[in-house]
């Protein structure tokens, strides 16, 4: 795929999906800027692409998703696509879940994302093209014993995407989720264990894997929408 000219805006760019997709996008031509909050990942990942700026900063405060969108805009030019994945999780049962933390994340997986996919929008139906791929989950559509506040922040993002497609419908702007299934990045690094070996699971997805998707979300041409796409590991039950 030939994404020369074009700029992908990838939050959640510093580990996991968001840097496998920057990577990948980058080796298909595409400038990107990347923004998290460890500006030391971000500034090595820029270093290492091709054409790549960075913004370091927290998603959650509320000016930063319009920073991240200027700042593509002025440093190259546009901004063609973007993936707004910065997200984390909290899981628990009633006695034992942080609800603080819990709280953190309905800021960072849905107000953040919410803002984000609204400015997003706005550019892309100024400029009159984009697309929009919010990077949601399996427990998108469907919930887990101790996992719903976070199934219910992907319910969120999934519900407001299908409206926003509806909306853009016969536009050039367009609107996808993606909903991997487990992968092995940093997102459980603060469970005793990765679910993957809880579960005994061999081989979860990769970043890459994911990646790929997106990938293949973009490979689409004009006229053709993929409002979702689900990807999971071949041993994945549920
Ligand atoms: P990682 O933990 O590797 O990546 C999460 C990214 O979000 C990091 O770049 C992190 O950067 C960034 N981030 C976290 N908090 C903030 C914040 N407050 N402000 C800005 N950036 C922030 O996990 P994944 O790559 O797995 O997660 C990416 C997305 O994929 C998430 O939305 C997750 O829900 C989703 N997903 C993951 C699955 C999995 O099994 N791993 C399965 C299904 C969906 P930094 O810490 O530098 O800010």
């Amino acid at each position: 795929m030939d994404l020369s000219g074009q700029t992908v805006v990838v939050t959640g760019g510093s580990s996991g999906i968001g840097e496998a997709v920057a990577r990948d996008l980058a080796q298909c031509g595409a400038k990107i800027m990347v923004t998290a909050r460890r500006e030391q990942r971000l500034r090595r990942l820029a270093e290492e692409l091709p054409e790549c700026a960075y913004l370091a900063g927290d998603l959650t405060d509320p000016s930063l998703p319009s920073q991240v969108l200027e700042k593509a805009l002025l440093i190259h030019g546009g901004c063609d696509v973007v993936i707004n994945n910065a997200g984390i999780i909290e899981t628990g049962s009633v006695s034992e879940i942080n609800i603080e933390r819990l709280c953190r994340m309905v800021r960072l997986n849905v107000e953040a994302a919410y803002r984000m996919a609204y400015l997003a929008l706005r550019l892309f139906q100024k400029q009159g093209w984009g697309h929009l791929i919010n990077v949601s989950s399996v427990l998108g559509t469907k919930t887990r014993e101790r996992a719903g506040g976070y199934a219910g922040t992907k319910f969120a993002l999934e519900a407001l995407s299908e409206a926003l497609r509806m909306e853009l419908a016969g536009s050039d702007v367009k609107v996808s989720c993606v909903q991997p299934g487990l992968v092995r990045t940093e997102l459980h690094e603060h469970y005793e264990e990765h679910p993957a070996d809880t579960l005994g699971m061999e081989h979860p997805l990769r970043p890459q894997d994911v990646a790929r998707s997106v990938r293949f979300l973009l490979d689409q041409p004009s006229h053709v929408r993929i409002p979702r796409l689900l990807v999971l590991p071949g041993e994945g039950k549920i």
